[in-house]
C-alpha cells in the first residue's frame, strides 16, 4: 500500500466513525479530496482507490490539471472567484465552494445564463467575523439572502466556512456549530431546502461531521504537506479511463 492509499483509507475510518457519532451513514458525507499543488499523477493514485471528487482552488491550476485527468474525476472550485476567471471555471467545475459576496454571486448569475450554465454554490460565511477573510458577515447574510434566492440561474442548496485555523480541533465546534445554526435558521425563515453544510479541513473534519457536515475538504490529510509544493503542468503525463 502506497503511502497515499495508507493516508485515503484512514481518513474515510475517521469519516465513517465521526459519521456514526452524529447518527448518521458515511454515504452522507462527501469526501472533497483537495488536490491544489498536487500533481496529476497523485490524484491518479486516489482515483485508482475510488476518490474521484476533487478540490482545487486556483482556476489557472485547474485548466491545466483536469485535461490532464480521466473523465471520472469530478471537480468542485472551493476558492475564490475571480470575476475575470468565472467564464473559464463554469465549464469546469460541478459545484462552487465559496460565494462569499453578493456582486460574486450576481456576476456568476449573469456569466452563466450567457454560457447557458446553472452551477451549483454554496455560500461562504464569515463565521468568526475575521476582517481579512472573504465570506458573508451572518447577519448581511440574512439581509439578502431573498435578493440571492431570486437569481436565477445559480442553484443555492447550502453554506460553507472556513474558520481560523486552531490548535485543537475541538476549538473549531463553535464556528461549524455556529455555521449549522445560521443554515436552520435561513432554511426556516426563508421556507427553502439548505442540505449542504461545506465544513472541516485535515485538522478538524471528524468534529465538522459531529456537527453535521455533509462535504469535508481534506487535502493534507490524504496528499500530504503541500507546504513549498507548486503543480506545473509541464512534466506530467495524461491519463487515460
Ligand atoms: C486548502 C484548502 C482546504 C484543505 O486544507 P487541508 O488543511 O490541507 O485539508 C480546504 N478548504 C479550502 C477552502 C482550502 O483552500
Amino acid at each position: 500500500m502506497s503511502d497515499l492509499s495508507k493516508r485515503l483509507a484512514a481518513v474515510r475510518l475517521s469519516i465513517a466513525a465521526a459519521a456514526a457519532r452524529s447518527g448518521r451513514s458515511p454515504d452522507d458525507v462527501e469526501l472533497v479530496a483537495v488536490s491544489k499543488a498536487h500533481p496529476p499523477e497523485a490524484l491518479q493514485e486516489a482515483i485508482a482507490e475510488g476518490q474521484c471528487l476533487f478540490g482545487e482552488s486556483r482556476i489557472q491550476e485547474a485548466r491545466a490539471k483536469i485535461p490532464l485527468l480521466p473523465g471520472r474525476a469530478r471537480w468542485h472550485f472551493i476558492g475564490h472567484l475571480q470575476k475575470n476567471k468565472i467564464r473559464q471555471a463554469l465549464p469546469l467545475f460541478e459545484r462552487f465552494h465559496g460565494i462569499d459576496s453578493m456582486e460574486v454571486a450576481c456576476d456568476l448569475d449573469r456569466i452563466s445564463a450567457e454560457a447557458g450554465a446553472r452551477p451549483r454554490i454554496l455560500l461562504e460565511v464569515n463565521v468568526a467575523g475575521e476582517s481579512t477573510k472573504f465570506g458573508f458577515a451572518p447577519d448581511a447574510l440574512e439581509g439578502v439572502f431573498e435578493e440571492l434566492l431570486g437569481l436565477e440561474r445559480v442553484f443555492i442548496d447550502g453554506l460553507m466556512c472556513l474558520p481560523p485555523p486552531v490548535r485543537r480541533p475541538e476549538e473549531a465546534r463553535k464556528y461549524f456549530v455556529a455555521l449549522r445554526t445560521l443554515r436552520d435558521r435561513l432554511q426556516t425563515r426563508f421556507a427553502t431546502p439548505l442540505p449542504e453544510l461545506s465544513m472541516g479541513m485535515s485538522e478538524d473534519f471528524a468534529v465538522a461531521i459531529e456537527e453535521g457536515a455533509t462535504m469535508v475538504r481534506v487535502g493534507s490529510a490524504i496528499f500530504g504537506d503541500r507546504r513549498g509544493k507548486m503543480w506545473k503542468p509541464e512534466q506530467s503525463p495524461v491519463f487515460e479511463d
